[in-house]
């Protein structure tokens, strides 16, 4: 399989410091990362769920083997570019987690299915008819899970009957494997109160519970039934009925994330900030005024800005494309041109979209330099 390579050069060497990183660049601090790892793989070990964390936070084969190895039974994702990318890094079980709509894109994901265990969300006839003929022209199985709506109001068919209909058509679709539902509660996530997350998933897993039901009264049974972000995990997980949780956000933690609440009213802090923007000083107007290097295209805007790390004294202000305004209270520390900072994202998924390499670092060493998922086969 060729392979195209359409990205930047990285802005680091193995063994730099890194103050030496050229900006914007995306540093993962692995210390806390590796912690973030262990800390969900022992929580779902002792909550005795599945964990198949979602790889549109990372779009990296590189890190969905490092879930692997500390006992994910896959990986999730939200595009048939992400899964191609997983599965050309050796992911043998991916699941897209969301609609695939068109045939190149359908034969796309059915092609992958030749080389691991590929899984599909949908909620709509036609498109399990396209998917199913798709699977046979290429001879392979399809796993595809019917996502119901509990909440969110995004895709998913309705709950009972409607799921029903369309389990019993994927039964009879030859190509395809009915696995199950996919139940995931998204705008849960960041509801900040911990009694209100637990409510909204209280509904779905009531939801997902008579589907279930109606389901296994018609002879079919669901192996997966799936969801949980970061926000609400434990709730799924001890539901009694979601047995795969799908959390991506945990390896990161991003600034959104950390405004959730606690049940004792602290903010969410089981995992650690380990995503960064190393950003530059390129100008200081003023005392109270410098800019960054660091605008809308190094990190994300849509759930709120940065905060500077450990620095309280300096806010990031605003984001144009290439720039970033900081607003420093105070004359200390006296920020020079050229001073490196690092930024924690707002949203960490969509900030990694926005670039090519992660610059591992250990000590303030650069340890690792993974790809970002670029690559695509070339049919
Ligand atoms: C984004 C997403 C997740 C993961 O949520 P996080 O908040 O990143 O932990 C899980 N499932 C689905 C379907 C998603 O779209």
């Amino acid at each position: 399989m060729k392979q195209q390579s359409v990205r930047s050069l990285p802005p680091a060497k193995i063994g730099d410091p890194v103050d030496e990183v050229d900006t914007p660049a995306l540093l993962i601090d692995l210390d806390a990362f590796e912690r973030n790892l262990q800390t969900m793989a022992d929580e779902v070990k002792q909550l005795d769920v599945r964990l198949r964390p979602h790889a549109k936070t990372h779009k990296s084969a590189v890190i969905a083997q490092k879930q692997l190895a500390l006992g994910a039974v896959g990986a999730c994702c939200q595009t048939v570019t992400e899964a191609e990318s997983l599965v050309q890094g050796g992911v043998n079980n991916v699941l897209v987690s969301n609609q695939v709509v068109g045939a190149k894109k359908i034969k796309r994901l059915v092609v992958l299915a030749k080389k691991a265990e590929i899984g599909v969300c949908v909620d709509d006839a036609d498109n399990i008819k396209a998917i199913g003929e798709a699977a046979r022209r290429e001879s392979v199985n399809v796993n595809v899970l019917v996502e119901i709506e509990v909440g969110m109001e995004r895709c998913g068919t309705l709950p009972g009957q409607p799921a029903l209909a369309l389990a019993q058509l994927i039964d009879s679709t030859p190509g395809l494997h009915f696995s199950g539902l996919q139940a995931y509660q998204g705008a849960a996530q960041h509801i900040r109160s911990y009694d209100e997350r637990r409510a909204a998933i209280e509904k779905a897993t009531e939801l997902a519970r008579e589907t279930q039901s109606l389901l296994a009264d018609a002879g079919l049974a669901c192996e997966i039934i799936g969801g949980a972000g970061t926000g609400t995990y434990p709730f799924e997980a001890s539901s009694g009925i979601y047995n795969e949780l799908q959390a991506g956000s945990y390896i990161f933690m991003d600034v959104d994330y950390a405004k959730n609440k606690n049940q004792d009213g602290s903010n969410f802090n089981k995992f650690e900030h380990s995503l960064f923007v190393l950003t530059t000083i390129i100008s200081c107007p003023s005392n109270t005024r410098a800019v960054v290097d660091a605008g809308l295209k190094a990190h994300s805007t849509d759930s709120g800005l940065p905060q500077v790390h450990g620095a309280q004294n300096i806010r990031y202000l605003g984001a144009s494309d290439e720039h970033g305004v900081l607003e420093i209270q105070g004359a200390n520390p006296r920020l020079r041109v050229g001073d490196k900072l690092r930024l924690i994202p707002g949203h960490c998924d969509p900030t990694v979209n926005l670039h090519d390499w992660y610059i591992g670092i250990r000590n303030d060493i650069v340890e690792e330099i993974w790809p970002i998922a670029l690559f695509a086969p070339d049919y």
